[in-house]
């Protein structure tokens, strides 16, 4: 075998210590990550296909079930952000040319659009301000337009605080044998959200927002609808890593031995277990409440200093108008 002197040295960058600072986080995510989150950082790695991590893995799935406010079979996380969980959930879902409807009042409309444009689906977009949201109208008016198989609307839109109602919108898709895609990477744990109630066919979240995790695993869930549109597919979905067939299997949904599918990040989904057991101590209705209780202290003490919001609907992530000048 063939020697050559190697053409790139050890780099001096990194023959410093490593340095991270104690910040405040109190942006849109990563958030500051509790005491008993950042311990299962420290816990021994342990294989992802050990009997151990899969008894982890279900844990995970009934933290998510009770977040979620499901019961679906088909609950799992994928190994990536909220990106990955976008990706995962329209390449499953949706074939290429079949038509998408995309609530686009913010970035992450915008975003599920162009993943969906680039995996070939006809994309179709209800725009909206920034600050506005999608009513039951607004809703029925694209669905009958457009007859798309999938409607998509953001439940916290991070880049304009706006909160988006959800009661009615499932059942009025099924109406119209469409598929409802949920986004709750900004708000889940922070404001009500009721998949099943709701009628909500995918739902996706992550896990360094109001779960206070480390960035990096992403909480999805699909309903028997959803199920069902997956099963019927004539093409495969274009991602080997995001195929729901493969995923299911090796998060235990599908009743069969579980078979390596890929290497999960496995001491992320250790830091997931623990803020999702924080999340199920604590109580959903508590967070909801502790978040509202935050954030109108937050209000109050903004306005007294002249600040105005630029919407007011959403209990975890605030918005300021940019004053004049
Ligand atoms: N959706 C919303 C509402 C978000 O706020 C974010 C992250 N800011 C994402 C999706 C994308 O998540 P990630 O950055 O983890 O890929």
């Amino acid at each position: 075998m063939a020697s050559y002197p190697l053409i790139v040295g050890p780099p001096a960058s990194l023959r410093k210590p490593l340095k991270v600072p104690d910040r405040l986080l109190l942006g849109p995510g990563p958030s500051n990550i509790a005491p008993r989150i950042m311990a299962a950082g420290n816990l021994p790695m342990i294989g992802h296909m050990h009997d151990e991590m899969y008894q982890i893995m279900d844990e995970i799935k009934d933290g998510i079930r009770y977040a979620f406010q499901t019961h679906n079979q088909l609950t799992m996380v994928i190994s990536g952000s909220g990106h990955a969980a976008m990706e995962a959930a329209l390449f499953n879902v949706v074939e290429p040319g079949e038509s998408v409807l995309v609530g686009v009042n913010g970035l992450w409309g915008q975003r599920i659009a162009e993943i969906a444009e680039r995996m070939g689906a006809k994309v179709h977009q209800m725009v909206k301000a920034p600050g506005e949201y999608y009513t039951l109208k607004d809703v029925e008016k694209g669905l009958t337009q457009h007859k798309p198989v999938l409607l998509f609307l953001t439940h916290g839109e991070s880049t304009s605080g706006i909160m988006q109602p959800l009661d009615g919108y499932g059942d009025l898709c099924h109406k119209h044998n469409c598929l409802l895609l949920v986004d709750s990477v900004a708000s889940l744990g922070g404001a009500p959200i009721y998949m099943d109630k709701q009628g909500i066919d995918i739902l996706y979240s992550g896990s360094q927002k109001a779960l206070n995790s480390p960035p990096g695993t992403a909480p999805i869930s699909f309903s028997e609808r959803a199920r069902n549109k997956f099963l019927n597919r004539k093409t495969k979905p274009v991602s080997f890593y995001f195929d729901l067939k493969n995923l299911a299997n090796f998060w235990g949904c599908d009743n069969s031995p579980r078979m390596y599918h890929h290497t999960t990040p496995v001491i992320g989904l250790m830091g997931l277990r623990e803020s999702l057991a924080i999340l199920a101590e604590e109580g959903l209705e508590e967070s909801w409440r502790k978040h509202r209780e935050v954030t109108n202290y937050l209000y109050e003490r903004l306005q007294k200093l002249g600040l105005q919001l630029f919407v007011k609907e959403i209990p975890f992530l605030t918005m300021n108008a940019v004053p004049s000048g």
